[in-house]
């Protein structure tokens, strides 16, 4: 399917109200939509903390406990570089300055990942469509998770609930090992098809991947051997990839989100873009201090989708104008009040697309709230 055959709704009222209180906000308050001192502060802690556990693990004895010691938290700094630092940089939101935004989106590229085709897979593809089913790539783990309506159901899903925990742990290292290779070959995501990359994207993709790959295998082989260099990467991908999954499914993989198989016959959807963001996404534990920080504010999913190029230190108060704005038009801003009360969402969406197919919701062209 074409990302072009989904017709959506023009621009709804709530919309351009929504848009008109945040920029009144921006006005009130003098402040920048972009990052301040708080993001390079969080940008110096998670680099430093990231810079230690690889550099303490060089310097240490290579045995198991310096493998978990260094590489669990160095799973977490890593997740954190991408919740907090390339996220904002990618979508320009990190500072007026394109050069820093650059820079900050390149962090992807030393850690593994690729800022060109993230620009073109998360940016477009997934804040356009979240949750449309055969679109958004966030909703893809092959045959081994149901994660929606309209996707193919297998028996092994009835226990998916369980499994999908340790298999959450693969997901970075499948991306570091054949995702990005597989894209760029394929030259499409999902059906939708990218440009190649030229120049300096290009030169940045290679130079990136060699940095990646010095560091997570070629140096600690050298130092260890091949074995203790592919184990220390194996733990620390594998944190890092359960923390980035699950963050990301608590915010579109939960009951309280809807999702949209789009209508094959040409007709459009019922929604409208900024609509369609709000009955995709839901927020979490608003209230937790720590969560906010070391999440990049994706624990504010909701304003994040609506207001992607605004820098994640706004979200917390953002996140009350959107709230009010939906409630003024009779829609329904979703937020799940605690981490543990997303994870409970979360599984309890994935035991129920889990069972038989005729079971679960069906699959809604536009989405109603009163279908949950
Ligand atoms: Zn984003």
């Amino acid at each position: 399917m074409k990302i072009e055959g989904l017709r959506m709704r023009g621009g709804s009222d709530f919309h351009r109200d929504l848009r008109q209180r945040v920029d009144a906000w921006f006005t009130e308050t003098g402040k920048d939509t972009h990052g301040d001192a708080r993001m390079w502060r969080k940008s110096v802690a998670l680099m430093a903390g990231f810079a230690l556990m690889v550099g303490g693990f060089w310097l240490s004895d290579g045995g198991w406990i310096a493998i978990l010691g260094f590489g669990i938290p160095l799973g977490l700094f890593w997740a954190g570089l991408g919740f907090s630092v390339m996220h904002d940089g990618n979508h320009a939101a990190y500072s007026t300055d394109k050069r820093v935004n650059r820079g900050m989106g390149f962090v992807l590229d030393i850690i593994g990942g690729s800022s060109y085709l993230w620009r073109h897979k998360h940016n477009r593809v997934h804040h356009s469509h979240p949750n449309v089913v055969g679109v958004d790539d966030d909703l893809e783990a092959g045959f081994f998770l149901r994660m929606a309506p309209g996707q193919d159901w297998l028996p092994m899903h009835r226990m998916q609930q369980w499994y999908m925990w340790p298999l959450y742990g693969f997901i970075a290292i499948k991306w570091h090992l054949m995702d990005d290779y597989a894209q760029m070959m394929r030259g499409h995501i999902n059906d939708v098809p990218f440009a190649r990359p030229k120049g300096r994207d290009l030169a940045e993709f290679v130079v990136g991947k060699i940095i990646f790959h010095a560091w997570a295998i070629v140096i600690p082989a050298l130092i260890f051997g091949l074995g203790t260099a592919a184990l220390f990467w194996l733990v620390s991908a594998f944190v890092c990839g359960i923390a980035l999954a699950v963050v990301f499914q608590l915010a579109h993989c939960v009951e309280e989100a809807d999702f949209v198989v789009p209508p094959t016959d040409g007709s459009r959807l019922e929604l409208d873009w900024a609509e369609l963001q709000l009955a995709t996404t839901v927020d979490f534990a608003p209230d937790n201090p720590l969560a906010t920080w070391y999440l990049g504010g994706l624990n504010f999913q909701v304003v994040h989708h609506l207001f992607p190029r605004i820098c994640h230190v706004h979200y917390p108060e953002l996140a009350k104008i959107v709230a009010a704005t939906a409630a003024d038009h009779g829609l329904k801003y979703r937020c799940n009040p605690t981490v543990r009360a997303a994870l409970a969402s979360h599984f309890r969406w994935m035991r129920r697309m889990g069972r038989t197919p005729e079971s679960a919701p069906a699959p809604v062209g536009a989405p109603e709230p009163a279908l949950r």
